[in-house]
């Protein structure tokens, strides 16, 4: 893409799909600040006027567009329209950055067909969507499609240990995460190693099915922790623990994540049986899904610990 940068060869319209957390955005990022560029050498240097203006949003010639509760419509891009009829502010270029661009409604799709078959000289499209099957054909027809594929979670925990994170905690944000700097500013955050050793001490409290648990669950974590992310990642690192155990007892070690903590995992999964296990997970799903209900919180994980050590 550099190349047809340089050699000014852009195309007019161009389409990012893939899912979530796949970089398209960032792509846009990227490729928008090569065009605006003061160095001129096809690719983006991060530090020009230009390329600070996009990255901060606030380039005249650059414009985004996102859904306005989840449908993008044709007054939008009557909008875009008329700010592309002005000449450039800035340069010879003018570029328009659609998020999820499936969420256009018909009027808007028939209105951007329009913007498509005639581009004003010098702008420059660019569609992003995680669901390509809700654009029309006319539409795809009329953009250079470029697909987008997100790292696998082996993938971005090899980066990760790469940079020095510990391979268990690695595996765990690689899992949690969806990308590749979701999972680094997990495992950046001072409390994620703290909520894993957290995860292990409940865990181990279960087990001794005593009043322990309750007491490590108010002041370990609902005493200090009162961000629903965070308790959320807590759980998610709980579901994780428990798969690590049943792992353990299918002989299947190669797929356990926390797989720098085997000594707990495995004094801990001698004493528990494969379908409390199971259930357990369950257990901690329908917790998961009851706190994004807003249910109590304190209520929800007293309830989830009680379960757990009942089961
Ligand atoms: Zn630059």
């Amino acid at each position: 893409m550099h190349r047809s940068i340089k050699h000014n060869r852009l195309s007019h319209a161009y389409l990012f799909s893939g899912p979530k957390g796949a970089g398209k955005k960032k792509m846009a990022k990227h490729l928008t600040e090569a065009i605006f560029c003061l160095r001129q050498d096809g690719d983006s240097c991060g530090e020009c006027k230009n390329c600070r203006l996009i990255e901060e949003g606030n380039h005249l010639d650059v414009h985004w567009v996102q859904p306005e509760r989840n449908i993008i419509r044709k007054e939008q891009i009557k909008d875009l329209q008329k700010k592309f009829s002005y000449r450039a502010a800035e340069s010879n270029h003018k570029v328009y950055i659609m998020e999820e661009a499936d969420k256009m409604n018909q009027e808007a799709t028939n209105a951007l067909l329009k913007f498509l078959e005639e581009p004003p000289a010098g702008v420059v499209a660019i569609l992003l969507t995680s669901n390509i099957h809700g654009l029309l054909p006319t539409i795809l027809s009329r953009c250079q499609i470029i697909s987008f594929n997100a790292p696998s979670p082996e993938a971005i925990t090899k980066q990760l240990e790469q940079e020095g994170v510990r391979p268990g905690l690695a595996r765990a944000a690689a899992q949690i995460a969806h990308d590749l700097e979701e999972a680094r500013t997990l495992c950046q955050t001072e409390s994620f190693a703290q909520m894993r050793s957290l995860v292990i001490q409940l865990s181990e409290d279960i087990m001794e099915r005593g009043t322990y648990a309750l007491v490590t669950i108010h002041d370990k974590l609902l005493k200090q922790e009162k961000d629903p992310d965070k308790i959320d990642l807590f759980l998610d690192l709980l579901l994780l623990w428990f798969r690590d155990l049943l792992l353990f007892l299918l002989g299947q070690e190669s797929q356990i994540t926390n797989n720098d903590q085997m000594e707990p995992i495995q004094k801990q999964a001698l004493r528990i049986s494969q379908r409390r296990l199971v259930e357990g997970m369950g257990t901690i799903l329908v917790t998961k899904n009851r706190l994004t209900h807003y249910a109590n919180l304190q209520l929800s994980l007293e309830d989830m610990v009680l379960r757990l050590q009942e089961g």
